[in-house]
């Protein structure tokens, strides 16, 4: 589980950085991969990158501001050429599915899958046996999700040299055992599984928060996670700003990182006004207070480890 950033900017493209939009990989989980906004030319950056939109299960959209929604349309009017004829649901915030139905109806576009729109407020908005996806409104000047993806607790992994001890070579059995169900050899021997798998593995944990000042849902969605996105679009000398706009500076957001505990934090979202050199001023200004701090970039892979 790695997270591939395609846009990185605030506000309007630039000849640096495209607008927001990411990709969560989830290829060794599932096969996969999750997009969290579709920013203008996204599916530009996406054409520039590894990614196939075939693998694209799901779009998380956090808030309906021009610079994380405008490229969703033509995304997935492509999506079917690059291979993505698989079904598709695209989750977000009220408004969502008049603006898609709106572009497709006027502009005559019909797509070869099947869509999916779910309009999302808070709470767990979509679950399986791997994954959990929550979703909180945060603070900003329309109403803006953060999402959190939960992986689900593992089973540990089996005592392969005890089985091989037993006999009992690799095959539905294991299958069972790995299931915490007890078996029973040719033998007549009892295996309980508890005797032979390790403890459980823990899920590993990413939260997304779309644009937001520093709030008490963003911590909530952040508690303890392996990785923390946030924006960052200002400096801390433009807190007011910051504030007024209903953004975040670095520190503020390192300071959400703190005070959820979270293992690393990747702030993305920054104000064209910081050139490369007064970049590295903002990161400083965040690892004062969190030092496992990264500045996301333009096909840049953030791990969750
Ligand atoms: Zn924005
Ligand atoms: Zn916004």
């Amino acid at each position: 589980m790695d997270i591939y950033f395609l846009g990185t900017g605030a506000g309007m493209p630039t000849t640096r950085r495209n607008v927001s939009s990411m990709a969560l990989r989830l290829y060794e989980e599932r096969g996969s991969l999750w997009m969290f906004d579709c920013g203008e030319g996204t599916q530009h950056q996406v054409l520039q990158s590894p990614l196939k939109l075939g693998k694209c299960e799901f779009i998380f959209i956090t808030h309906l501001h021009g610079d994380h929604i405008f490229g969703l349309p033509g995304l997935l009017s492509s999506r079917a050429y690059q291979g993505g004829v698989s079904p598709l649901t695209v989750f977000g915030p009220v408004g969502l599915q008049r603006f898609i139905h709106t572009v497709f109806e006027l502009s005559e576009t019909h797509l070869p899958y099947e869509l999916h729109i779910q309009e999302v407020e808070s709470g767990v908005i979509w679950e399986d046996e791997q994954f959990a996806v929550t979703a909180l409104p945060l603070e900003h000047r329309v109403l803006s999700l953060g999402y959190r993806v939960q992986q689900k607790e593992r089973p540990g992994r089996l005592d392969l040299n005890l089985l091989k001890e037993k006999n009992l070579l690799p095959g539905p059995l294991y299958g069972q055992l790995k299931r915490g169900q007890d078996i029973v050899l040719p033998s007549g021997e009892m295996v309980e599984a508890s005797s032979v798998l390790g403890s459980p593995i823990p899920g590993k944990s990413v939260t997304i928060l779309g644009d937001t000042r520093p709030c008490e849902n963003a911590i909530k969605l952040a508690q303890g996670v392996d990785l923390l996105v946030h924006e960052a679009t200002f400096m801390d000398d433009k807190r007011e700003n910051a504030n007024e706009f209903g953004h975040s500076t670095a520190r503020q957001a390192a300071q959400i990182a703190v005070s959820a505990g979270v293992k690393k934090l990747a702030l993305t979202h920054f104000s064209s006004r910081y050139n490369d050199e007064r970049m590295e001023e903002l990161l400083k200004e965040a690892c004062e207070l969190f030092s496992n701090t990264v500045l996301a970039d333009e096909h840049m892979i953030v791990t969750t480890s």
